[in-house]
């Protein structure tokens, strides 16, 4: 401790007095709620005592502030980093560059260190607090902490960005260097406690107050030894079906591992290498090119700021959506009367996550059967998704819709009937959600309205009554998907 005493909050009646440490450092955590492979927290604990903190920030987050699903996977996820921690994380909530203000007040801070977020509004975010911080002699340091490369990195030879998945991880990723190699839990590191200024994490109030998120639970252990738990389980019973396996949503084969990435309690570095070194074949390779999506998708909100709400192609701004709340509502709560749509909305509602084939299927079914606008979509899956990420979510939308880069073309609309039987072909996935029409046979699983009437009594199934008659029509809604397509077409032309 220093004999350094400092005045506070001197328009107080009060006058608070504090003995200071000296050069201390803060580690800001962000997406990053891990000890192993933490680029920044390594930076920081090679300075000095670290003061660890989360500020929950929905004052510059608008419209994109933490959805309610996410707000419970957060929850647990900093309960899991300050259990790491030692209990010495500081916990606030505001507009951060208060908060930075009222914490070098008190502490005598030297530096901080942050690894990088991507969002738009974050990064304009963190650019004013650097200026501010510096400008009062504090040291600023970023890393990059979440991806493997970072969005302004991968260009065409042109300088421009890449259009186009396949080149822009064959040439652009593959060609540019070799990810950054994991590293180690920083030794020694020491810490240091906001005790006065900062709240707990309950105080913070992320749970909801009806604890609807209790449901997630069988589901997920959050938090960083979680994440190490759920990616072994993936090395074991997964990666060696997961070039073709990754479409059958009743199997083990994906790594579900998203909210862990989302969030930060294991780096894609570590996924990278760890998988690489188990040998080269077509699944590991498949699966590296899936957390290249993943970096695509992050170039795209890099290079595009209005991913979130605007078409891509802007030839899209024209299109004649229906607007139907009736629909809409039908859609989000699995009432649709199509099995293999309804299943994947109720996993959603469930779980919080939803497989990656079925959110395809259903993205389809909303904007091409429904011809409602992609921004629902990407709203609702916002807020219900544990693994809510602006640019993957975005992009995925934009994707769905056709008016993204590299899309898939408007004129593929997915029959969720044929999906059904393709990739579900025992029904169990459709028999695990939807659990009232578990006794149909297969052939009738995925299309219910055309069993003849005494299979439907056989299987204890009233149409409309335990199980919705289809809201729409898949054929005439698809023909008039086209019709409208076509229409867009001809008004640019
Ligand atoms: P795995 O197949 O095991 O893949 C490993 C990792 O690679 C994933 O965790 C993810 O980080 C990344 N990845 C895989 N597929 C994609 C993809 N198509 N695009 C980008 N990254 C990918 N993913 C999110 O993380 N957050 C979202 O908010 C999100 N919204 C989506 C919305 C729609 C309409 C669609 C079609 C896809 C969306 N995705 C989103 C992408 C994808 O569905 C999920 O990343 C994947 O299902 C997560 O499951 P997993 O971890 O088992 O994936």
């Amino acid at each position: 401790f220093s004999k350094n005493i400092i005045s506070f909050k001197p328009n107080k009646i009060i006058w608070c007095f504090f003995i200071m440490t000296k050069n201390i450092v803060i580690h800001w955590f962000r997406k990053d709620l891990r000890l192993l492979d933490n680029p920044a927290l390594v930076l920081a604990a090679e300075q000095g005592k670290v003061l660890p903190i989360y500020i929950l920030d929905n004052d510059n987050a608008g419209d994109h502030a933490i959805g309610a699903a996410s707000r419970c996977w957060l929850h647990h996820s900093l309960k899991s980093l300050n259990a790491s921690l030692g209990g010495n994380l500081a916990v606030y909530k505001g507009n951060p560059l208060d908060i930075f203000k009222k914490i070098i007040a008190i502490h005598d801070v030297k530096a901080v260190y942050w690894n990088r977020c991507y969002e738009p509004w974050s990064m304009v975010r963190d650019q004013i607090i650097k200026e501010d911080l510096n400008a009062s002699g504090i040291k600023v340091q970023s890393t990059n902490g979440s991806l493997l490369w970072e969005p302004w990195e991968i260009k065409k030879d042109d300088g421009t960005p890449y259009k186009v998945f396949t080149p822009f991880y064959r040439n652009g990723c593959l060609q540019e260097r070799f990810p950054r190699e994991p590293l180690p839990v920083p030794a020694n590191l020491e810490y240091y406690k906001d005790i006065d200024g900062s709240l707990s994490i309950d105080q913070i109030k992320l749970l909801p107050d009806v604890g609807w998120d209790k449901k997630f639970e069988p589901f997920w252990t959050i938090g960083e030894a979680g994440a190490q738990l759920r990616f072994q389980h993936f090395k074991d019973k997964g990666l060696s079906q997961y070039k073709d396996g990754r479409n059958l949503p009743s199997k083990p084969y994906v790594s579900r591992l998203s909210a862990h990435l989302h969030f930060g309690e294991i780096s894609p570095n570590q996924l990278w290498y760890d998988v690489k070194s188990l040998g080269d074949d077509k699944n590991i390779d498949h699966f590296c090119s899936e957390l290249g999506w993943r970096e695509f998708s992050y170039s795209q909100l890099y290079h595009n700021p209005d991913l979130p709400t605007k078409n891509l192609q802007k030839k899209f701004d024209t299109f004649p959506w229906l607007e139907d709340q009736i629909l809409l509502n039908a859609w989000k709560t699995g009432q649709t009367g199509v099995p293999m749509v309804d299943a994947g909305m109720r996993e959603l509602w469930q779980s919080g996550y939803m497989h990656n084939r079925v959110r395809m299927i259903v993205g389809s079914f909303l904007i091409k059967n429904l011809c409602q606008h992609w921004h629902h979509g990407e709203r609702w899956f916002w807020d219900t998704l544990v693994d809510a990420d602006l640019a993957n979510n975005s992009a995925s939308w934009q994707w769905v819709a056709g008016c993204g880069a590299d899309a898939a073309p408007y004129f593929r609309i997915f029959n969720p009937v044929k999906q059904g039987q393709k990739f579900d072909p025992e029904g169990k996935y459709v028999r695990q959600f939807i659990p009232e029409i578990s006794s149909l046979p297969d052939k009738y699983l995925f299309n219910p309205w055309e069993a003849p009437e005494h299979i439907l009594k056989d299987s204890g199934v009233k149409l409309g009554v335990d199980y919705p008659k289809p809201v729409i029509n898949l054929k005439d809604s698809r023909n008039a998907a086209l019709e409208a397509f076509q229409s867009l077409k001809q008004d640019i032309s």
